[in-house]
């Protein structure tokens, strides 16, 4: 836990006129569909905006303000947050405001108000933390491998960091895994310190389906909002060339992501993975206090035996939730109104003034 202070935090909001608070955040990721939720939703927004940045706010329409700094870490700034502050502004983090504040600042430094629980945001960007998690709540995931001599079968290898994918491969035996090793250190893709850092897990052979959930902490409900899976490059290009032809290339699979399209999955799925989410919830509760407060995503990948085993979590809104700016399949059979997760975030917050409440999910 970090230094901010959460009774400064809540003396703060006590001190915002809660009939006209901001619903404001970093302008990039997810927050088009934030800022639109909100206004539909009658609140005020705001976007911290870098400089060169700002056509697609003042194009779509979504920001009555507009903060102006040079980089998007100065949301972090003093001055910055003084000016959210003025505006009675409630933060959103997503994974660019996360990215760029820092861990650190946001746990430390960033005294404003902000959506959600601060001190889960570690837990998903470490990745033994979000594996404890996930392991609390009993929820299917892939293996994971000690070391490279225990490759008995296929596997996935990654490396940390803010590579988004890049660099990833597939192996099969250990042999295997040292020439990819080394080949990989020789082009300076990796360093050795990279290597004993490298996480070894069971290579999911299915459907990519990544579900977007909504834990309502108002009600102590988790609502399936919507799906999508990953478009990457080059992976998605490399498999519309013939077989034979990809062994003559050379060409290495990367997974680095660049869109997402909705989906659904079977019906006949859908019981596992309110199960899924049911779980994970509650291990949060132990595990984080208070637990999940809003949006999280879990990425799955579904085999043949349709077992869902996730092999990601965010523990905040994530960029895949841009499939249902308007609504999914999902979120208008449960509100029976078009609704984004932006949305839905907004209406959380409004249910919690109106109740008198919005301490319980402000962090
Ligand atoms: P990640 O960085 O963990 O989100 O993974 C990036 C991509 O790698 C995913 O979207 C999947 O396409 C693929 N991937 C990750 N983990 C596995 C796994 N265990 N088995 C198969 N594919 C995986």
């Amino acid at each position: 836990m970090g230094n901010v202070n959460r009774k400064e935090i809540l003396d703060i909001l006590h001190g915002y006129n809660q009939d006209d608070v901001t619903i404001a955040t970093l302008g990039s990721h997810t927050s088009l569909h934030i800022l639109n939720g909100a206004k539909e939703e009658g609140f005020k927004t705001a976007v911290v905006c870098e400089k060169g940045r700002e056509v697609p706010y003042q194009r779509f329409k979504v920001a009555d303000e507009f903060i102006m700094v040079d980089k998007f870490s100065d949301i972090v700034n003093d001055e910055v947050q003084e000016q959210l502050r003025d505006m009675n502004s409630v933060v959103v983090p997503h994974g660019s405001f996360v990215a760029y504040a820092g861990l650190d600042r946001i746990e430390n430094d960033f005294n404003v108000p902000m959506f959600g629980n601060r001190d889960i945001l570690r837990w998903e960007s470490e990745r033994d933390l979000e594996r404890k998690l996930m392991i609390k709540s009993g929820i299917r995931i892939p293996n994971k491998y000690k070391e490279e001599s225990e490759i008995d079968r296929t596997v996935m290898v990654k490396f940390p960091g803010a590579r988004g994918g890049r660099g990833y491969f597939v192996a099969s035996s250990p042999d295997e895994y040292q020439e990819k090793i080394d080949s990989m250190l020789k082009r300076n893709w990796i360093g050795d310190e990279d290597v004993d850092k490298a996480h070894i897990e069971e290579y999911v052979s299915g459907c990519n389906y990544c579900v977007h959930f909504f834990y309502s902490a108002l009600k102590d409900e988790v609502e399936v909002m919507g799906m999508d899976s990953r478009y990457e490059s080059n992976i998605d290009g490399l498999v519309r060339i013939p077989a034979k032809d990809q062994l003559d290339m050379g060409m290495d699979p990367s997974y680095v992501i660049t869109g997402n399209h909705p989906v659904v999955m079977r019906e006949s799925l859908l019981p596992q993975v309110f199960d899924i989410g049911d779980n994970l919830v509650e291990a949060a509760k132990d595990l984080v206090p208070p637990g999940m407060n809003g949006p999280f995503c879990l990425q799955s990948l579904v085999n043949d035996n349709l077992e869902v085993i996730v092999f990601e979590m965010s523990a905040r809104i994530d960029g895949g939730t841009n499939t249902f700016m308007h609504t999914s399949a999902y979120s208008y059979l449960l509100f029976g109104e078009f609704m984004s997760m932006g949305r839905r975030i907004s209406r959380e917050i409004k249910t919690g003034i109106g109740e008198n409440n919005l301490d319980a999910i402000i962090t």
